[in-house]
C-alpha cells in the first residue's frame, strides 16, 4: 500500500502520459460529484488522482497496476448519475474514459460500435448521420456509453424498445486484473453459457470497466407525433395508461406529469408549456412508418382518453415542437433541483400505479409535505421528489422515504427502476432486498474483483 496517492501517480503517468494524469484538486472538481442533489451527495475523498486513458490497452495496464497496488479505481462516465455511483468516496484513482469516444455505425447490421467515453448526444448524432435512430433517452445527453450501460439506463422512450439492456449486443470490458474480455458482437442471438454480459450491464462500475459496446440501432421512423392529453384528475390520467397498452398501440413513451411541475420546468428554461388545461397530463410519443399508421394510433388513443374523461388532445407534429416538449419534460428534475433533497424511482406493475400514487398522497398528508410525483407511466416507473420545507430538510425524511419504499414493495414493485443503488441506496437495498440475494451478489463481486478495488463502497457497504 502506498500512503500518499501522488506516489501512485508515477505508474499511470508512464502508461497514459504525464498530461493525462491530474493530481491538482482544482483541475478535477467536476469529477468529484455527479447530479445527486446537494443535500445527500456523498463527499469525495481527499486523496485522489484523475487518469484519462486513450485505449483499452491503457485501461488494462492501469487496472493491473491499481490491483497490484490495491488502489481503488472509480470509473467515471458523464457524471449525470443520481445516486452518487461515480463519486470517488475513498482515496484512489478516478478513471475517465472521455478520450475514448469513437463511434462507428454498421449500417448493414443496424448497430453502432461505440467506445465507452462517447456521450449519449454523440450516439444520437452518429445514428442520425447514418439515417438510423437510437431511441433511448434518459434525460441528460451528457451521459456516456459506459455510464448508460453500467446503470442500465431507462428514460422516456423505453415503452417500445426497452431499456439500455435491450440495446447492448456486445461488450468489451477490462477486469481488475487487467484482462480484456469480449462478449457478444454484431449479433441478435447469443446463447453461449452464462450470460456474463447481462450481469455486467447494470453493475454500476463494481465488476469491470466497460471500454466498448455494440449497440442496436433502428431505422428512422418516417413519422412521429407527440400527444398531450390533459385531465382534471390524476386517477383518470393514470387509468388511461394500461388501456392504451392493451389496445395494441405501442407508443415510444407514455409519461405522466402534473401541470405544476411542467410549468416550473418551462419557466426554468424560459419556454412555454403549450397546454394549460387540466392538472394532470399524459405525454405520449408515437412513431411509425406512415402518416396513416400514426393517425390511426392517435385516433385510438384519443378515443380511450375520451372515455377516461380527458380534454381534447393536443398534437405536436413538427420536430421543433416535439423537441421542446421533450426538453421541458426532461428538465423537471433540473427545475426542482435547488429545493430537492432526493429523487426516488420506485417501480410497480403498471396496473398498480394509481395505488402507489394514492399511497404517496397519504404519506404526504401524514407528514404535511409536498411530494411531486411524475414519471415514466408506461413503464410503471415514478419519480417521487423529496423536497425541502422552507429551505430545510423535513424532520421525518427517512420515515417518509421508507414508507414510500414499503408502499412500492407491497404493491409488487422495487425500490429503483433505473437509477440503481450507487452510494445513496445501500441501506434501503439491504432493508428491502433478500439477504440471500445480496450475499449471492457479494460473492459475484468477490469473483470479479477479489481485492475490491473497483468502485468500492457502492451497491454494498464499504469493507
Ligand atoms: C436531468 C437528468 C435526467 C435523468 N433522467 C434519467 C432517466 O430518465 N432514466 C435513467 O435511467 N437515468 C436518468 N438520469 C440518470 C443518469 O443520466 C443515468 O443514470 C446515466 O446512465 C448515467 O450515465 P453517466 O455516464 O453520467 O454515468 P456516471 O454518473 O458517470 O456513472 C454512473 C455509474 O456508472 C459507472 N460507470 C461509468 N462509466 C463506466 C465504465 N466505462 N465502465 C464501468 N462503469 C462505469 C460509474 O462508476 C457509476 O457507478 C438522469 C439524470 C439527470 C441529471
Amino acid at each position: 500500500m502506498v500512503n500518499k496517492i501522488e506516489e501512485a501517480a508515477d505508474r499511470p503517468k508512464s502508461i497514459v502520459g504525464q498530461e493525462w494524469v491530474i493530481t491538482e484538486r482544482e483541475y478535477m472538481e467536476s469529477y468529484l460529484r455527479d447530479e445527486t442533489p446537494d443535500a445527500l451527495r456523498p463527499p469525495a475523498a481527499e486523496e485522489l488522482i484523475l487518469v484519462k486513458p486513450s485505449s483499452t490497452e491503457e485501461v488494462s495496464k492501469i487496472l493491473k497496476t491499481a490491483n497490484e497496488m490495491r488502489i481503488p479505481v472509480f470509473p467515471a462516465g458523464g457524471r449525470t448519475g443520481l445516486v452518487g455511483g461515480c463519486v470517488p468516496t475513498e482515496r484512489g484513482i478516478i478513471l475517465s474514459l472521455e478520450k475514448m469516444n469513437k463511434i462507428e455505425v454498421d449500417k448493414e447490421n443496424l448497430m453502432a460500435i461505440a467506445e465507452a467515453g462517447a456521450t449519449l448526444a454523440d450516439l444520437i448524432k452518429a445514428a442520425d448521420d447514418a439515417d438510423l435512430f437510437f431511441p433511448l433517452h434518459p434525460g441528460d445527453e451528457g451521459a456516456q456509453i459506459g455510464g448508460l450501460i453500467s446503470t442500465n439506463a431507462g428514460g422516456v422512450r423505453a415503452v417500445k424498445y426497452g431499456v439500455m439492456r435491450n440495446y447492448v449486443k456486445g461488450l468489451e470490458v477490462v477486469l481488475p486484473t487487467g484482462e480484456i474480455l469480449n462478449f457478444g458482437g454484431l449479433l441478435i442471438k447469443n446463447n453461449t453459457g452464462y450470460d456474463l454480459m447481462h450481469l455486467i450491464i447494470g453493475s454500476e462500475g463494481t465488476l469491470c470497466v466497460i471500454t466498448k459496446a455494440v449497440i442496436k440501432l433502428y431505422p428512422k421512423s418516417k413519422h412521429s407525433v407527440t400527444l398531450i392529453l390533459p385531465y382534471d384528475g390524476r386517477a383518470e390520467a393514470i387509468g388511461t395508461v394500461p388501456e392504451i397498452l392493451k389496445s395494441g398501440v405501442i407508443p415510444l413513451a407514455i409519461e405522466y406529469v402534473g401541470i405544476k411541475e411542467l410549468n416550473k420546468a418551462a419557466e426554468h428554461l424560459g419556454e412555454d408549456w403549450p397546454i394549460h388545461k387540466g392538472n394532470a397530463q399524459l405525454i405520449i410519443i408515437l412513431s411509425g412508418s406512415s402518416e396513416d399508421e400514426i393517425y390511426s394510433a392517435c385516433e385510438s388513443i384519443a378515443e380511450i382518453a375520451e372515455k377516461n374523461n380527458a380534454y381534447e388532445a393536443v398534437i405536436a407534429e413538427t420536430r421543433e415542437e416535439q423537441e421542446s416538449i421533450l426538453r421541458i419534460r426532461s428538465n423537471i428534475y433540473t427545475a426542482l433541483k435547488s429545493e430537492m433533497i432526493d429523487i426516488l424511482d420506485v417501480t410497480v406493475p403498471i396496473s398498480r400505479l394509481s395505488d402507489l400514487m394514492n399511497r404517496i398522497d397519504k404519506i404526504a398528508e401524514k407528514y404535511g409535505v409536498y411530494l411531486p410525483v411524475y414519471g415514466h407511466a408506461g413503464d410503471g416507473n415514478l419519480h417521487i421528489h423529496l423536497m425541502k420545507e422552507d429551505g430545510k430538510i423535513p424532520k421525518y425524511i427517512k420515515e417518509i422515504k421508507n414508507e414510500i419504499y414499503s408502499a412500492g414493495i407491497q404493491l409488487g414493485g422495487v425500490i429503483t427502476g433505473e437509477h440503481g443503488i450507487g452510494k445513496l441506496r445501500i441501506e434501503e437495498f439491504q432493508m428491502f432486498f433478500s439477504e440471500k440475494g445480496i450475499s449471492l451478489m457479494r460473492e459475484i463481486k468477490r469473483i470479479f474483483d477479489p481485492n475490491n478495488i473497483l468502485n468500492p463502497g457502492k451497491i454494498f457497504p464499504s469493507r
